[in-house]
């Protein structure tokens, strides 16, 4: 094990010749290959069927029992087309990855003959044998099944395992008495509940709207390592990061890396994956370097929100996957190197009209102005009504290091619009008394539709450090991390604005039931709406000093750390919130509550065991090895009868080694009486907060900090986990 660091930088000459795989030369040529897309499902249903699930795809009608069997029967022979002989439904439970169960078409007859089959039962719903997934307490209180259910709006695709390959179903995850143990429910019932709210508004100024998705477009932040230096890290291979490892003497302070060319092998390593996603629908667009060393990015073409969503846990799966291939590994964690950028994923959120509109794109006649300026403002409130929301929407272990620590984005949630509309909502708000009258159209006469070129501008150069910003026909929701689905965020911002928009509808008719015109009503609200969300735009720096101080001063919350960020799932607000627009019920709120903190407790716990354990059998005996070869020296050139100034540099080090020594072991027993502490709390929350401030709060920074330290001054030869320098910079 002691050499597995100088093995894995030898053996890097060998491996670093990209790995060769078949390309196709167009993507338009493998583009879907392995998804039952529903030109496919033409081929391969009968009438009856293909119109009973292009029914229950589109307009979500049930598909019964025969039209299932039907279904299930082109499903099967689509596959086996491909020499599928397996299928499970695919679901995210809320382990944040996903899950599959895999069954095979091969079953025998009541006369033991044997067949290939796939009924319409298998293809609707299961029963996992689930009792392992994380449930809060819901199936304990209940039944100890949950089950899933075909979730026909994403389509099945096939997945290629090495020489293996398995028809995938995507499916929600229920209990057995209904409530929702993944991602996919709640996320789907908020678009129901979003496009509800929103085409009800669209009638003010389009009769025609009879359907509003949300759009997502994601961008996947990740580092990408060396598989056998990695795994020469137990830090990396359990966590995701490193808790130990000192800055590298070239960081990130070149900047050369952001527009550097995309080094060879990982060049290789991005065909590849990308390859696969196509193949599986995902609609790849682009890629490049990152800031940190290391450091990538990739983003699709955007796409109606649960897709989108369930392309992207796709996506980390099959780049974990390839990865393997190419001999390296991805990182998805939010920090997996301190002092260099941590990586996250922006969410691109925009709601389009099935007329065709983009909702949140600018328009160019008054119009147009007003539809655009009543969703850009309602969801201005709807994120500044429910900034704590968002703020546990994105929680975690992983992005308690990018929110809350010196980096992007901050943990206070603020707006970024730009100046351009920063200007046209003040106009709106100083209208005196809010008196629009008919003649009044100046505003919306305005060409709102020039601020784009305007916020792309900004988008590239200076308000990166905005969490929630407009970038010209969409909003981009930037604290999302790098390894979380996007579940989560999604069906917060989704029901906050399904939410808002009920109020908005209802205070419009309000006013308009007191004989006022449909046009001065809204921009009443509009005005009100904006004057009370204004705490929540900011369009400075929002890494600054001064803005954590004006952000207090504005009533803005900063809530630094996971444990208390998910009080938000579980206030009265909230509850009211998710509740009356059927998203999650209290009991799947307090479970969820639960879990999440779970989450956080597990992890927190892993990261400091890891610690101990490396800081025990990697560090110390490096350490005390050396403090033993400087010993030997000293007490030879005593021996030699050297004057003692000699070796005083020697007995220095000596000394400072033994106090690194001192502090770590110190520490890390520290640490562990600090866990043995927090155990015994039975309260969840109490616990997390434990894990937090005490067991992580307390030693972590000064347990690394001596390490690191360690790190300077032992013998390289000696120093058995890989460093920076090698991580980052060896490919
Ligand atoms: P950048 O943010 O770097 O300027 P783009 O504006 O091209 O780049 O888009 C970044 C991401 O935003 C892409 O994933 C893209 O698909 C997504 N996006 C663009 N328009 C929309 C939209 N209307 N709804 C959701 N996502 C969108
Ligand atoms: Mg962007």
């Amino acid at each position: 094990m002691s050499s597995s660091r100088f093995n894995a930088v030898n053996n890097l000459g060998k491996t670093t010749a990209p790995v060769k795989f078949e390309t196709a030369s167009r993507i338009t040529g493998i583009f879907n290959e392995n998804v039952f897309t529903l030109k496919t499902a033409r081929h391969y249903l009968s009438d009856d069927a293909y119109k009973s699930l292009l029914a229950s795809t589109r307009g979500g009608k049930k598909i019964d029992r025969m039209m299932g069997n039907q279904i299930a029967n082109g499903l099967r022979a689509w596959a086996e087309s491909k020499g599928v002989t397996h299928f499970t439904h695919w679901f995210q439970p809320l382990t944040g990855s996903s899950a599959e169960k895999h069954d095979s078409f091969f079953t025998l007859k009541g006369d033991g003959t044997p067949i290939e089959e796939f009924e319409g039962t298998a293809l609707i719903q299961q029963e996992p044998d689930a009792s392992s997934f994380p449930n809060g307490g819901l199936r304990a209180t209940f039944e100890a099944r949950g089950y899933t259910a075909w979730d026909p709006s994403s389509p099945a695709f096939i997945m290629e395992i090495g020489q293996g390959k398995t028809l995938c179903i995507p499916t929600i995850f229920v209990s057995y008495t209904g409530e929702s143990l993944d991602t996919k429910t709640p996320l789907i019932k908020a678009l129901v509940a979003l496009d509800k709210a929103a085409v009800d508004v669209c009638q003010y100024f389009d009769k025609n709207v009879s359907k509003v998705t949300a759009t997502l477009g994601w961008e996947q932040e990740y580092f990408v390592v060396d598989a056998g230096l990695a795994n020469a890290r137990p830090d990396l291979v359990l966590t995701g990061r490193t808790v130990f490892g000192h800055a590298p003497a070239k960081g990130q302070q070149l900047e050369d890396h952001y527009f550097g060319a995309i080094p060879e092998r990982v060049y290789a390593f991005m065909r590849d994956f990308e390859q696969e996603s196509y193949k599986l629908g995902i609609p790849l667009r682009t890629r490049h370097n990152e800031v940190a060393p290391a450091q990538f990015e990739c983003a699709p073409i955007f796409e109606e929100a649960n897709l989108a969503v369930d392309h992207n846990t796709l996506l980390m799966d099959v780049m974990s996957r390839v990865a393997k291939r190419h001999n390296l590994k991805v990182l998805l964690h939010e920090k997996p190197f301190a002092g260099i950028n941590g990586s996250g994923k922006h969410n691109n959120w925009s709601l389009s009209t099935d007329t065709g509109v983009n909702l949140l794109a600018p328009g160019k006649t008054p119009k147009t102005n007003l539809m655009f300026l009543t969703f850009f403002v309602n969801i201005i409130k709807a994120v500044h009504d429910y900034a704590d929301l968002l703020r546990a929407s994105i929680a975690s272990a992983g992005n308690d290091h990018r929110l809350g620590a010196n980096e992007a984005p901050p943990a206070i949630i603020s707006i970024f619009i730009g100046k351009y509309l920063t200007d046209v909502l003040d106009q709106v708000e100083k209208r005196v008394g809010g008196n629009f009258d008919e003649t009044d159209e100046a505003i919306l006469k305005l060409d709102i539709h020039k601020s784009i070129p305007e916020l792309l501008l900004d988008n590239t150069d200076r308000n990166r450090t905005s969490p929630f910003a407009f970038t010209g026909t969409k909003f981009e929701f930037r604290a999302v991390g790098s390894a979380a689905n996007c579940a989560n965020a999604m069906t917060t911002i989704n029901g906050i604005m399904a939410e808002t928009l009920k109020k908005f509808k209802l205070e419009v008719d309000g006013i308009i039931e007191k004989g006022e015109k449909k046009e001065v009503a809204i921009m009443q609200v509009i005005k009100k709406y904006i004057a009370e969300s204004k705490p929540s735009l900011f369009e400075g720096d929002g890494y600054s000093e001064e803005w954590e101080k004006e952000a207090e001063k504005r009533g803005l919350a900063n809530v630094k750390t996971t444990p208390t960020a998910l009080d938000a799932y579980v206030t009265k607000k909230a509850k009211a919130l998710f509740e009356e627009n059927d998203i999650y019920n209290h009991l799947e709120l307090e479970a969820r509550h639960e879990i999440m903190l779970e989450d956080y407790i597990k992890k927190v716990q892993i990261e400091a065991r890891v610690m101990g354990d490396l800081a025990s059998t990697h560090i110390l005996p490096a350490a005390i090895k050396y403090q033993n070869i400087l010993l030997q020296n000293v007490n030879a050139l005593k021996d030699a009868g050297l004057p003692e100034s000699l070796y005083a540099n020697q007995k220095d080090i000596i000394v400072k080694i033994s106090e690194y020594i001192n502090t770590i072991s110190d520490n890390v027993e520290k640490m562990i009486q600090a866990r043995k502490k927090a155990n015994d709390l039975s309260d969840t929350r109490a616990k997390a907060i434990a894990y937090c401030d005490d067991v992580k709060g307390n030693y972590f920074d000064v347990i690394r900090y001596n390490v690191d330290k360690l790190e300077l001054m032992v013998d390289d030869s000696l120093w058995v986990l890989p460093k920076y320098r090698e991580l980052l910079f060896l490919r």
